[in-house]
């Protein structure tokens, strides 16, 4: 997968991109990120790339033509015109788009999560535009952009430690990037759930002794369990997760038995 990232701070992404998973996802190919100055699309003799905001204000706004010009030197196909869409609505003759998606890492956009991850691993190449200072001119956002993500309900100083976290949380996504130990297929949100807990060596920690059944070698045992630790942790910490999950018929017995125990406090 090929990831694209406009900014005026392309050196902050260096030392988060070059280690660990995602430095190897690049090694091998999996994935190829490429970071491009705004400023390089300027044409005035000062590199302009933002002004004041028309109708006075606080805080200086992104010009549009540098972003323009930028996305049209690295997409000259165009880019798509809204999200690629929702993966439960793509049949079995999907066909990846031609043309990236162009995403603006915005506090004002949708927000992000898992299941959009997932949708945006499944594609060849994507744009991140980050802004920075009071934003960006609405003509790019009304004209040029193809969907807004936002990481969460506050305002960060510029759109580059959003595009990290999509980047990050893509990039683990797509096939190969993650080796079999550490399979994403579990993680918290991709089942529906929150994950259980994980323990490791040493067996006893102090007073702390690891659940038997961890050390019991007995898969099936061990996957119920995991699994009814999980539902036990989503019905304390996000209990709304579990009206749209799929639930086995053993699932909704553990989850009236936690209900019980709920009433009996
Ligand atoms: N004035 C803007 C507003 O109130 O919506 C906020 C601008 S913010 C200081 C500068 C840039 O940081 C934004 O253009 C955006 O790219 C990025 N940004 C800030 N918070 C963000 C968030 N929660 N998610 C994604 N990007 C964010």
């Amino acid at each position: 997968m090929r990831i694209d990232i406009l900014t005026l701070f392309p050196e902050v992404f260096e030392g988060y991109f070059q280690a660990s998973i995602l430095e190897r996802a690049q090694e091998t190919d999996l994935l190829q990120i490429y970071t491009h100055q705004i400023r390089e699309y300027t044409t005035d003799k000062h590199h302009v790339t933002d002004e004041p905001p028309y109708g006075g204000g606080s805080g200086m706004i992104l010009k549009p033509e540098p972003i323009f010009r930028a996305v049209n030197a690295i997409a000259p196909d165009g880019v798509l015109e809204n999200w690629p869409g929702d993966q439960e609505n793509r049949g079995e003759q999907w066909q990846p788009p031609s043309r990236p998606p162009l995403i603006l890492l915005t506090p004002q956009g949708k927000s992000f999560n898992q299941k959009m991850a997932g949708e945006l691993a499944l594609l060849p190449r994507l744009i991140l535009l980050c802004g920075r200072y009071e934003g960006i001119d609405e003509r790019v956002r009304e004209h040029l952009v193809s969907a807004e993500l936002s990481i969460g309900d506050y305002v960060l100083t510029g759109g580059e430690l959003a595009a990290m976290v999509v980047v990050d949380a893509v990039a683990r996504l797509i096939p190969g990037v993650l080796g079999a130990e550490d399979a994403a297929e579990q993680d918290s949100f991709a089942t529906g759930l929150l994950e259980g807990p994980h323990y490791t060596r040493p067996a006893t920690f102090g007073q702390w002794v690891v659940p038997d059944v961890l050390r019991s070698g007995h898969a099936a045992r061990i996957a119920r369990w995991r699994r009814e630790q999980a539902l036990r942790r989503t019905w304390q910490r996000r209990p709304e997760l579990l009206l749209t999950v799929e639930l086995s018929e053993e699932d909704k017995k553990f989850l009236a038995v936690l209900a019980e125990e709920q009433t009996a406090k």
